[in-house]
C-alpha cells in the first residue's frame, strides 16, 4: 500500500531555529529514535504502524518538531538563489511591467548585467519577463534602459525561503515561520 500523501513537516532546531521541510517518514524516524525534543501544531499527522497483538500501532507527527541540533550560527546565512525561489519572492510579478506570469514565461534578470559585472546574488536579481529582460533591458541597468523596478530586491531569511519554497504550508507551520519573517510590503514601490 502506497502511503498517503502528507504535506512536508518542519524540521526546527533545539533553539526552535528552522532548518528544512522533511517528509513524514524522515519525521517519524526522528521520533521513534528519541531526537525529537518538542513538537508543536494542531493539524498533525497520524501515521499507522504494522499489526502487533491484534492492535494496530499508529504515530502522531505534529507538523513542526524540534531536533536535537545545535544551530550553526544563522547569521549572515542566505538560502541559495534559485528561480523558483526568486519567482516566488516577487510573486510571479515582472518587477518593470508588473505582470504575472507562469514560471515558464519568466527568467532571472540581473539588475546590474552581469557584462557589468553585477553579481549573481539576491539584492542583484529581479523577475522579470521574457520580454522586459531580453527586448526592452538587454544588457543594460535599469536606468540606462529607463526602466524602473517596481519592488525592491532583498535576500530572504531561512524561515522565508522555507515559506517560499513550499506551496502546501499548513496553516501552523505558516504562523509559526512568519514570526521569523521582517515585514516586506514597503519593497513594493
Ligand atoms: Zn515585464
Amino acid at each position: 500500500m502506497t502511503p498517503p500523501a502528507h504535506p512536508p513537516i518542519l524540521r526546527v532546531d533545539s533553539a526552535g531555529l528552522p532548518i528544512a521541510w522533511i517528509s513524514w517518514q524522515r519525521a517519524a524516524e526522528l521520533i521513534c529514535t528519541d531526537r525529537v525534543l518538542w513538537s508543536t501544531g494542531e493539524s498533525n499527522v497520524t501515521v499507522l504502524g504494522g499489526v502487533r497483538n491484534g492492535e494496530r500501532s499508529r504515530l502522531v507527527i505534529d507538523p513542526v518538531i524540534a531536533t536535537r541540533d545545535m544551530h550553526r550560527d544563522p547569521s549572515g546565512k542566505v538560502p541559495p538563489l534559485s528561480n523558483r525561489l526568486l519567482f516566488a519572492r516577487d510573486r510571479h510579478t515582472c518587477l518593470y511591467c508588473g505582470s504575472r506570469y507562469s514560471e515558464s514565461r519568466l527568467t532571472r534578470d540581473h539588475i546590474v548585467p552581469r557584462c557589468q559585472g553585477g553579481p549573481d546574488t539576491w539584492t542583484n536579481v529581479a523577475t522579470a519577463c521574457i520580454r522586459c529582460n531580453s527586448d526592452l533591458k538587454g544588457g543594460r541597468t535599469p536606468e540606462q534602459a529607463g526602466l524602473k523596478l517596481i519592488a525592491l530586491p532583498f535576500a530572504p531569511n531561512t524561515a522565508e525561503a522555507l515559506i517560499l519554497a513550499n506551496r502546501r504550508i499548513l496553516a501552523d507551520q505558516n504562523a509559526y515561520l512568519s514570526r521569523m519573517v521582517p515585514d516586506r510590503e514597503d519593497r513594493w514601490q
